[in-house]
């Protein structure tokens, strides 16, 4: 079995911010948000795409995506952009299944994928504390 970025989180060997964990699923904040608060929720197996997943854990996942959508909804009043990659093409980076969400609460007319934040320095420290589970 290969050894993504992400499992070396789930691991602890790479550090993260991590906000949920569960028994096959681990969620932390993107190092590069779209917007404060970004999150991704991944598999603890590598998967490399939904397609490879069985419907049982897809669905499972996609529960927990929700889950945890909603509490960032809540805690942060906002709205949210959930979305995912699929292969090269479609902008897939690290080959391991992952949810994007992304908290959003200003009136953008488009919503550009390469615009990113940066979190000033202990900021990250406090929507991992305002935000995990
Ligand atoms: P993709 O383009 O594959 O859908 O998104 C991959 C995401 O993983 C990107 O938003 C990127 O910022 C994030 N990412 C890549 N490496 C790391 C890392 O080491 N730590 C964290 N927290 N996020 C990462």
């Amino acid at each position: 079995m290969g050894e993504t970025i992400f499992s070396k989180i789930i691991k602890g060997e790479i550090p993260s911010y991590k906000i949920y964990e569960d028994k096959n699923h681990y969620a932390f904040l993107d190092i590069a948000p779209f917007e404060k608060g970004h999150t991704l929720v991944v598999p603890k197996k590598e998967y490399v795409t939904i397609f490879d997943m069985p419907e049982e854990e897809f669905e499972e996942l996609m529960s927990v995506v929700r889950k945890i959508a909603k509490h960032l909804k809540e805690t942060l009043n906002c709205d949210i952009n959930l979305w995912q990659n699929n292969g090269e093409t479609a902008g897939q980076e690290v080959p391991h299944v992952h949810f994007h969400i992304v908290p959003r609460s200003e009136n953008k007319k488009t919503y550009c994928l390469e615009n990113k934040v940066k979190y000033l320095d202990g900021e990250a420290t406090n929507y991992q504390k305002t935000l995990q589970f």
